[in-house]
């Protein structure tokens, strides 16, 4: 168990599965750059968030929510909870997360979506088994289900997280296909730091044999 002084941000698990370095800057050195997609992203969730109610006979909606797992040490907002009335007359909570762009083949949308689950189960006592990702580009939802395979992810990527943010090393930079849409490629230059990386694991691995 975390303490409330442990808390990171919950937004902070898909930068870090979406690259570690970008995680770190972000999050270790405060450095931050917008891009269109990020900007775009930004005035998405302030649509959403409008901090308010609504209900409809068998379904409350609760905006921009606190969240909170001490068991992950994480803490953020959800953009929706939807709560949904079951037969027995309980509330089941539905996590609601509106996202920019397409749906992605990688777990980062969904992981970031089970951590709110995650904290919602925590917060209230109770399982919730499936939310949804709003997609803008598709303008539709696509359903999440909050399966084993998807909770152990989360949950490695939330002790990965407290381990990389604990230390004061930010990862050297690597170049991939995801580098071409994040925000930091101008100031990060991972094409030409990464051969420069390469040169210096070369030297040491020559000077040390
Ligand atoms: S440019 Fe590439 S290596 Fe650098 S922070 Fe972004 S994704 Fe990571």
């Amino acid at each position: 168990m975390y303490t409330e002084d442990d808390l990171l941000m919950l937004s902070a698990l898909q930068h870090l599965l979406f690259c570690p370095r970008q995680c770190a800057l972000i999050h270790l050195e405060q450095a931050w750059t917008e891009n269109r997609f990020t900007a775009e992203g930004r005035v998405l969730h302030e649509r959403v968030h409008t901090a308010a109610t609504d209900s409809r006979c068998t379904v409350r909606v609760e905006y921009d929510m606190p969240l909170r797992s001490l068991r992950l040490g994480l803490s953020g907002r959800a953009d929706i909870v939807e709560m949904h009335q079951q037969e027995d007359s309980s509330w089941l909570p539905f996590p609601v997360e509106y996202k920019r762009g397409r749906p992605k083949k990688d777990d980062t949308d969904r992981v970031q979506l089970c951590a709110q689950a995650l904290c919602l189960e925590e917060m209230l006592d109770c399982t919730v088994p499936e939310g949804a990702l709003y997609y803008g580009q598709k303008n539709r939802r696509t359903p999440v289900q909050f399966d084993d395979r998807l909770r152990r992810v989360t949950e490695e990527a939330a002790g990965r997280l407290h381990e990389l943010l604990s230390g004061t090393v930010t990862p050297a930079p690597e170049y991939s296909r995801r580098c071409e849409s994040c925000s930091f490629i101008d100031t990060c230059l991972p094409r030409t730091a990464g051969k420069k990386n390469q040169v210096r694991n070369y030297m040491t691995r020559m000077t040390q044999s």
